[in-house]
């Protein structure tokens, strides 16, 4: 937590200068741009837990469920009624945590919030307040990811799970009540809207990838609540402003904005402190807007709740993380020598199995070069086709066989890249062709090879085909060997490899 101390209050130091100096003043006093306004972003991001059940009830999860169907006793708070932790929840917040890079703390405890909605039944919430399940991560930004501007490293304060309450605005509607959630609360450490959004998109491929989390922000099982200042560098952060429940990027970068110009507006007018509150924005108008004043610590009264037992299994969930997308990105673009924006395509087809990635591994065997071109065998031209037809892909779609034997073909000049194109266009078109090997193919498709023919006696009668081209060569006119080397094509039924045909023209004609 950073100490209030910290706050500004509409006066800030000019940098270079240790005289307070109203921002008014500097504002007239010099050339004031928003440029010498820096925003200080820090996140408070609740994401969906994704087990099958409620955190301390078995119901099961809902989501666009008859109102009041998946609910338990203990959902409605009837007494007597006991809250049962569901193991699946702790072990994916764990494993989360391990992702990234977080402390988990051996002993962590349980404790009550108390709030009074009409959809809170109990009156409080179970939350973690003195013992999160882990604290003291990171998450790594490198720039240009969602435009970001510059490396970072995201520090993340601490993680932890507590139940979540979205009902209805006005009725009551306890399906979505008692959901586990994980509170993942960073450092103030983002300094635009891009590199806020950045953070959110990569924690949401981290949370499909370790299976514990879809992020899902249109379905509202990942919520982020944004805190925004701004300051001129050198001198202390501005008061803070929280926008709660941003539903998408988009949103989150909107509120941003907005605040970033509110509260510099603010200072330039007014020597009052900017009032720090919560907020929320108007999706519409794309303007944020009073909630309420910040409550405090003590208003929730919070007290411990039960206790969870040690756990002792960390070292056996941590040897069992998959790799993290961003180290699959890293390992395939440098084994294969890739760009990383191919791979994340690749990876994005099921971010949840890595699926694609295992294609790719497959079809390269070890491979490296191989594995190179298939990657835009794959990438460039099977999802590019895809696309067009809006076919989606799978493993299957060209099994791993044949596409191995199809590039392999290319790599050798076995078969013209043109033709391969015709090749991997049968089979996306047509079922079951996939299932058939690449000779079955060729001879349906009447396609040769171009070790099924003479290449030397085929430049041979090109040239005699075309003694006035074939005069002009000789004559230096290098440039109308196309001809020759095009007839080489139409007589070989597009067969030949191009670049072997015009040294055989050319060795032939000296
Ligand atoms: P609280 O307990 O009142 O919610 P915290 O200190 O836990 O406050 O901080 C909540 C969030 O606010 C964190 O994500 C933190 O990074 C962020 N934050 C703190 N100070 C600032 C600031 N000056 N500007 C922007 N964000 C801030
Ligand atoms: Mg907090």
């Amino acid at each position: 937590m950073l100490s209030s101390g910290l706050r500004i209050s509409g006066r800030s130091l000019r940098p270079g200068s240790s005289r307070p100096i109203c921002p008014r003043c500097y504002a007239t006093a010099s050339t004031s741009t928003d440029d010498e306004w820096q925003v200080i972003i820090g996140l408070e991001i609740h994401a969906q837990i994704r087990s099958n059940r409620k955190l301390f009830s078995r119901a099961p999860l809902s989501y666009g469920h008859a109102p009041n169907t998946h609910v338990e006793p203990l959902d409605t708070a009837i007494p007597g009624s006991l809250p049962v932790l569901d193991l699946e929840a702790i072990r994916l917040g764990i494993i989360t945590a391990l992702a990234l890079n977080c402390r988990v703390n051996h002993r962590s405890t349980f404790d009550r919030k108390h709030y009074f909605y009409h959809d809170i039944p109990a009156s409080y919430q179970i939350t973690q307040h003195y013992n999160p399940l882990a604290r003291d991560g990171s998450l790594q930004i490198f720039k240009g990811d969602n435009n970001a501007q510059r490396d970072l490293l995201v520090k993340i304060q601490q993680l932890q799970i507590e139940q979540a309450f979205v009902g209805d605005d006005r009725l009551v509607d306890l399906n979505r009540a008692g959901t586990g959630l994980m509170e993942i609360v960073t450092d103030p450490d983002m300094r635009s809207a891009e590199e806020a959004g950045a953070f959110v998109r990569k924690l949401q491929s981290l949370l499909r990838r370790v299976g514990s989390g879809d992020g899902d922000m249109e379905k509202g099982n990942l919520r982020v609540d944004a805190n925004i200042s701004v300051h001129r560098p050198g001198t202390p952060f501005g008061t803070r402003c929280e926008i709660k429940n941003l539903n998408s990027v988009r949103y989150l970068q909107q509120a941003i904005e907005f605040e970033r110009k509110r509260h510099i507006a603010h200072y330039l007018s007014s020597d009052a402190p900017l009032p720090q509150e919560t907020r929320t924005l108007n999706e519409i108008t794309g303007e944020t807007m009073p909630l309420r004043s910040k409550e405090n610590a003590e208003d929730y009264r919070y007290m411990p709740d039960s206790n969870l037992p040690a756990m002792s299994y960390l070292d056996t969930l941590r040897a069992g993380l998959p790799e993290l997308p961003w180290e699959t990105v890293n390992r395939i673009s440098s084994t294969y020598g890739v760009p990383k924006s191919d791979v994340e395509t690749l990876l994005g087809l099921d971010e949840y199995t890595a699926v694609g990635i295992k294609y790719l591994d497959d079809v390269a065997q070890g491979d490296t070069k191989l594995g190179k071109r298939a990657l835009n065998w794959i990438v460039h031209e099977t999802l590019g086709q895809l696309n067009k037809a809006n076919k989606t892909w799978t493993p299957e779609t060209v099994p791993v066989e044949l596409m191995r034997e199809l590039v392999s073909a290319v790599e050798s000049s076995k078969v013209t890249g043109t033709n391969a194109k015709v090749i991997l266009k049968h089979v996306l078109d047509t079922p079951s062709a996939g299932r058939r090997g690449l000779p079955d193919l060729l001879a349906e498709l009447g396609i040769k090879t171009a070790d099924s023919f003479d290449l030397d006696a085929v430049c041979r009668e090109a040239i005699e085909a075309l003694p006035l081209v074939a005069a002009d060569v000789r004559g230096g006119q290098t440039k109308a060997v196309g001809r020759l080397m095009g007839e080489v094509m139409r007589r070989s039924g597009g067969a030949a490899d191009a670049r072997k045909a015009r040294e055989v023209i050319l060795e032939l004609l000296k």
